[in-house]
């Protein structure tokens, strides 16, 4: 039989022109046709020991879903991924694919690795999730926060057919997917599909409610059999330096969420201004500077720099959101650590006085250190100052929970099956890995409730 000639490019996603997607918060990558899906889903080789498999946080059947999508049975790709992961359209967007399941691609070693995200992404979005038979379990489950860990841990006990209660301190569900990563990576109306599949499979919502505060968590434990703690890690590290009180210096999470949840970009038509129309700049190298810069061009900054204070390399965004706010103007300025902010007067930002730095050794993270240059200083000119730097957990809330035990930087300590150390609570995602991924949350969702489910099986 003549051998198949096999594409070693990868068929190319399409996107929206820089001019025009400066104009809204609209996604900024095209979908996969399906002829183009089907192409890309063809270049597997079907790798008997596959990398991607071993790389994937989650482990999803990736040969196995990309075959069945290259063959035309999307409805049998859905339901291998949903094996594993509960949140393709969200994953096939956001996860990092560039260090997990395509970093080890075979067909990365001939020519492009295969685009799993992106295929990922196309299944997810077009094809119909299958209808779950539930035996119902006489036992209650509450799961605090709706971010993904949550949103998985819910979705697996409800199929498992626990009655199972969501909590949320806002008044919508999603977590960071909702306040922190903007609509041109992530449209909200994707995010509100897989959230309504959950409740298609009986998942029941109470938003508004800060546990701890609105509800305690001892009255939680009396009504519920077990409790999933899923409440990510969503306060701002402090820059520590003269300045950061001034107004217009904001943390990521803040100018996100009056973007993204309070809508500030339809001021007017919704109740919270925000006021972007000189200079920004945004102190830090990850996915929230990324968003935090992007969205302030599309807000009507005049310029946007970014303050990294290692190099290109170290940076820890995805590659691709690095490249999108490349494309879209953002300036880089790396090598640098910011010492002070001066305001006017009236305490308005002016300007931010920045040092040089360089590289050293690695660190404990495999990271090469920086080393601030004395006397090394420069200036940027700037009106509103975004601090993207990292986050934490919520330390004063955690602690209010008697018994729970916390390591050092405040994370829940769990055992390897998630059980904290308060019986029948288990936790799980950037409550317990510090600010880490959407994947590895929704990994932790997963295992928690296989973990739920055999202890209220004992
Ligand atoms: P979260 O998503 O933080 O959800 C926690 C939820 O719990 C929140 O809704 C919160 O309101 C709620 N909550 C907290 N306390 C309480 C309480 N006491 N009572 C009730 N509810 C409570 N990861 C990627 O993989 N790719 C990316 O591109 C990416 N980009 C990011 C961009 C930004 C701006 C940010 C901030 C993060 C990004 N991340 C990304 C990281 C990723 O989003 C997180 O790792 C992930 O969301 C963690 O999930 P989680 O379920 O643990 O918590
Ligand atoms: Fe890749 Fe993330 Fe999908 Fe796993 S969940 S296959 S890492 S995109
Ligand atoms: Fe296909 Fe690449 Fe996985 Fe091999 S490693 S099965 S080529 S996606």
């Amino acid at each position: 039989m003549p051998q198949r000639e096999i594409r070693k490019t990868k068929v190319p996603v399409r996107q929206r022109p820089v001019e025009e997607r400066m104009q809204d918060f609209h996604e900024v990558e095209l979908l996969y046709t399906p002829e183009e899906a089907r192409e890309e889903a063809s270049r597997c080789l079907q790798c008997k020991n596959p990398p991607c498999v071993e790389d994937c946080p989650v482990h999803i059947r990736i040969p196995d879903f990309i075959r069945a999508l290259a063959e035309q049975k999307t409805a049998e790709a859905i339901r291998i991924i949903l094996e594993d992961n509960p949140l393709p359209s969200v994953c096939g967007r956001v996860c990092p694919q560039e260090v997990q399941c395509q970093k080890r691609c075979t067909m990365g070693r001939i020519g492009d690795p295969i685009q799993i995200g992106k295929l990922e992404r196309f299944v997810g979005d077009t094809t119909q999730k299958p209808s779950v038979q539930r035996q119902k379990r006489n036992k209650r489950v509450a799961v605090v926060g709706s971010g993904p860990a949550s949103l998985t841990c819910a979705g697996e006990l409800a199929r498992l057919g626990y009655e199972i209660v969501v909590f949320e301190a806002l008044h919508e569900r999603g977590g960071v997917l909702l306040y922190g990563i903007p609509e041109f990576r992530l449209p909200k109306e994707i995010l509100a599909r897989e959230i309504a599949y959950l409740s298609e499979l009986g998942v029941q919502w109470q938003t508004n409610v800060l546990v701890g505060r609105s509800i305690s968590f001892e009255e939680l434990r009396e009504q519920f059999d077990a409790i999933f703690l899923g409440t990510g890690a969503g306060l701002p590290k402090y820059l520590h330096i003269p300045g950061e009180n001034l107004r217009d210096v904001y943390s990521a999470n803040e100018f996100l969420t009056r973007i993204n949840l309070m809508k500030s970009y339809r001021f007017g038509e919704y109740d919270t201004p925000l006021k972007v129309n000189g200079d920004v700049v945004v102190i830090g190298g990850g996915n929230v500077a990324m968003d935090a810069a992007r969205s302030a061009l599309r807000m009507g900054a005049n310029s946007v720099t970014v303050v990294y204070r290692r190099t290109r390399d170290e940076m820890p965004a995805r590659v691709e959101e690095i490249a999108h706010a490349e494309e879209e103007g953002v300036r880089f300025v790396f090598l640098a650590l910011p010492l002070r902010i001066e305001g006017d007067e009236q305490g308005r930002v002016k300007r931010i006085v920045c040092q040089r730095a360089r590289l050293g050794e690695l660190d404990e993270k495999g990271r090469r250190c920086f080393i601030p240059i004395e006397g090394d200083e420069f200036v940027l000119p700037a009106s509103l100052v975004i601090n993207a730097i990292g986050l934490d957990t919520n330390r004063i809330l955690l602690e209010s929970i008697a018994g729970l035990k916390l390591d050092v930087k405040g994370h829940v300590v769990v055992d390897e099956s998630l059980h904290t150390s308060l019986e029948g609570v288990f936790a799980g995602g950037d409550v317990v890995l510090g600010a880490a991924t959407v994947i590895l949350a929704a990994g932790h969702g997963k295992q928690a409730a296989h973990s739920i489910h055999k202890y209220l099986s004992e």
